[in-house]
């Protein structure tokens, strides 16, 4: 497994590769990798002959600098989990690679209402620093296809947009879910949670598998109301929003037969904030 820190360096390995017609394919992530990331390279594999995994914690798409700070960084560990699923290159650039003009450089692009729901709400700009880097890192690999996690929906949702706009022939693949074998949705922020904050993460999963287990029983209105009572009187949760959207615009489903539906949550458990989402039809 090759190891790339500069967009020339990673260019050179590519480009003959390119040449000799191999297709590529590229997943990004913010490193602190677990089962959820692997099973992206394991996916990958399907669709391309070259696996790059990009690891670079984006600091324009931070909202809470604390967050940033904190956020975990296992460099070594990372790259033994990707060496092992067989990844082919890993580029790991430093801040001034990505942003050589310094991070707030001029980017804002339309990506839609639904930018400003759900996470833009409580998030404000972070899909705007999301597709910023996005681009930086499809423009460094120019690859045939793309992986993303189905565990952040609204993004998979405004990287294609962002594709859109620029028309970019890039095929985005969506990845299920990883899960812990209790239900919690894996994510690389799961480490900051305390043993009683783990007990109480269950409740995403729960009440999301409730609204899907339930959903012929009862109005999208019921279904909401009674996930939202899972939260109740739990100490130490805090719900930022649970709803039952329409996929393709994220805005509250008004009816059952909508062509797609999903249910999405967020959370502040402890000091950590989660999101998951399940897919009803
Ligand atoms: P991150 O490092 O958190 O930015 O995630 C990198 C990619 O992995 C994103 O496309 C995520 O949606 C995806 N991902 C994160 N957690 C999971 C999971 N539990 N299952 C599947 N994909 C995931």
């Amino acid at each position: 497994m090759e190891i790339f820190k500069t967009k020339s360096a990673l260019e050179a390995f590519l480009k003959p590769l390119k040449a000799s017609g191999k297709k590529i394919a590229l997943v990004p992530t913010m490193g602190a990798l677990h089962n959820g990331h692997i099973s992206l390279i394991e996916l990958a594999k399907t669709y391309a002959d070259i696996i790059v995994c990009s690891i670079f914690v984006n600091p324009t798409q931070f909202t809470d600098p604390k967050d940033l700070e904190k956020y975990p960084r296992p460099i070594e560990h990372d790259l033994a989990m990707l060496n092992e699923a067989g990844c082919s290159g890993v580029f790991m650039p430093d801040i001034a690679e990505m942003y050589p003009q310094g991070a707030d450089e001029n980017w804002h692009i339309d990506l839609g209402k639904a930018e400003f729901l759900l996470e833009g709400e409580f998030r404000k700009g972070h899909y705007q620093g999301v597709t910023q880097i996005v681009k930086k890192l499809f423009d460094a690999v120019e690859p045939d296809v793309a992986m993303f996690g189905q565990k952040d929906f609204q993004q998979v949702l405004m990287i294609k947009n962002m594709l859109a706009y620029f028309q970019l022939p890039i095929k985005i693949i969506t990845c299920p879910i990883i899960r812990e074998d209790d239900g919690l949705a894996m994510s690389s922020r799961n480490i900051h949670l305390s043993p009683v904050d783990r007990e109480n993460s269950l409740v995403l999963s729960k009440s999301l598998q409730y609204v899907t287990d339930h959903f012929n029983e009862f109005s999208l209105d019921e279904l909401e109301e009674k996930a939202k009572r899972f939260y109740h009187g739990i100490e130490g949760v805090e719900l930022d929003y649970f709803t039952i959207a329409n996929g393709d615009t994220l805005e509250k489903a008004k009816s059952k037969n909508e062509n797609s539906l999903v249910a999405l949550v967020a959370a502040k458990v402890g000091s950590t904030r989660l999101i998951d989402n399940m897919i009803i039809k």
